[in-house]
């Protein structure tokens, strides 16, 4: 199998780059600005919905008002269509030689070089790539990106490294900065690899490291289903694997709770209680954070030769949209494990499409999901809801059909199903006071798909 694997890794410098950052924000800024005004927001008809209890009333009033809905579990979803907006964002070649143009004017009058507006053109673009993606999913307002945090993108053509240092051009042949990479500890494991990109910042400096391999070690795959309080995987050779992240939730209640505290006071001290809450989040941010990158190393380290599948996280929202909070912080802190996971191993992302409706089985889509099991109502198939769709996601990453074959060929059998592994420590009446129903993730994703 052919591999681009990452590494990136941090150091601390102590040169002045304020000035250069600065430039290169507002160039980006520019860049930005520019791209925004040539958007093409084209109107379309979308179908969304709502969701409301499922009770006698609110169905019979549904249906005296000839609205278009579905019942499932304890829900009605209410489909209707509304108008948006799509934009088009430009990107023809002669597009973005004008962009290029546009940028060089301002940009020529510094004396720093002209790589950096090619830089900031590509970061732009992907910018407003992913400022699309999470307008198109509802999550962000019709508004023009800015950029806030301090940063510069480093292309390869940037900078070289000769003898274990980093040589970086300023100003070409001027101003050059030297980092020396020898003396780290990280230096041994990246002494082959091919130093892609830096991102500069004003006290560090972020270096990304690749390395293109023919890996035949890599044939396993293990397909991972995030939930909030376990990572449901099923692999290769091992089977159904289940790995505690209820730390992660743990650290949200605990900082939840606190910050209820300090909101008390708001009305009284209204600047304390904000300087306090703005130093818990960062706080809550950095366990986080920290977990993560412990728990990913363990992964990582416990399935080296294996790739790994997950749901494409982001797709994920536009079939399950919904708007519990506990659920939003839980799809945050998914993704971040599955971004800091592609920097240590193989990631697969697949269609998240039914992978919790479906029977892993025989396909069907037909199925009841309850009290934690897929119940098939074709093959009869009961599984564990977790397992169920670990195999989904596991079979898609192989690209393989759902079939009573490859069950049988893959050795799996009917008690698969039942291996009741129960989540480590998570205990069935953990309800989280943000969200006192208590019934996260329960809604089939792919219902309304
Ligand atoms: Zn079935």
């Amino acid at each position: 199998m052919h591999l681009k694997k990452a590494r990136a890794y941090k150091i601390k410098h102590s040169y002045n780059v304020k000035d250069s950052i600065t430039r290169y924000q507002w160039i980006l800024q520019l860049a930005i600005d520019y791209i925004w005004e040539n958007i093409d927001w084209v109107e379309k008809k979308v179908r969304n919905y709502y969701t409301i209890p499922k009770t006698m009333k609110n169905v019979k009033l549904l249906k005296q008002q000839g609205k278009k809905f579905k019942v499932y579990g304890k829900k009605i979803y209410v489909y209707y269509t509304a108008k948006r907006l799509i934009p088009k964002i430009p990107r023809s070649p002669k597009f973005v030689k004008e962009l290029r143009d546009y940028l060089q004017v301002f940009w020529k009058q510094t004396s720093y070089a002209s790589h950096y507006v090619d830089s900031a053109i590509r970061t732009s673009y992907w910018i407003l790539e992913s400022w699309r993606e999470n307008y198109l999913n509802s999550k962000f307002k019709r508004r023009k990106p800015t950029i806030k945090s301090r940063f510069a993108r480093i292309k390869n053509s940037l900078f070289r490294v000769r003898d274990g240092e980093l040589i970086l051009t300023i100003v070409p042949r001027q101003i050059y900065q030297k980092f020396k990479l020898d003396d780290k500890w990280f230096y041994d494991r990246i002494k082959d690899w091919k130093l892609g990109e830096i991102i500069l910042k004003d006290k560090e400096l972020i270096l990304m490291f690749t390395k293109e391999t023919e890996d035949e070690n890599i044939s396993k795959v293990i397909g991972w289903d995030m939930n909030m309080f376990t990572m449901d995987g099923y692999g290769d050779e091992i089977g159904a694997v289940k790995k505690s992240i209820k730390e992660l939730y743990r650290i949200h209640i605990t900082y939840h709770n606190k910050r209820r505290k300090i909101q008390k006071m708001l009305k009284k001290n209204p600047k304390q209680a904000k300087r306090l809450l703005k130093k818990l989040s960062k706080r809550e941010r950095d366990k986080v954070r920290d977990f993560i990158y412990k728990f990913t190393t363990e992964i990582a380290r416990e399935f080296q030769d294996y790739v790994h599948v997950f749901e494409d996280l982001n797709k994920e929202a536009m079939y399950n949209r919904s708007k519990k909070h506990n659920r939003n912080i839980s799809l945050h802190d998914w993704r971040k494990i599955v971004e800091v996971l592609k920097y240590k191993v193989k990631v697969v992302e697949v269609d998240p499409k039914f992978t919790t409706k479906t029977c892993s089985r025989c396909g069907s889509l037909n199925t009841v999901v309850k009290n934690g099991t897929v119940k098939c109502l074709d093959c009869n198939l009961e599984i564990d809801r977790q397992l169920n769709a670990s195999i989904n996601i596991y079979l898609k990453g192989k690209g393989l059909k759902l079939s009573h074959e490859n069950w049988v060929k893959l050795g799996l059998t009917e008690d698969v199903g039942s291996l009741g592994v129960p989540p480590n420590g998570a205990e069935p009446d953990d309800v989280s006071p943000m969200n006192p129903e208590g019934n996260e993730g329960d809604v089939a994703q792919g219902e309304v798909g």
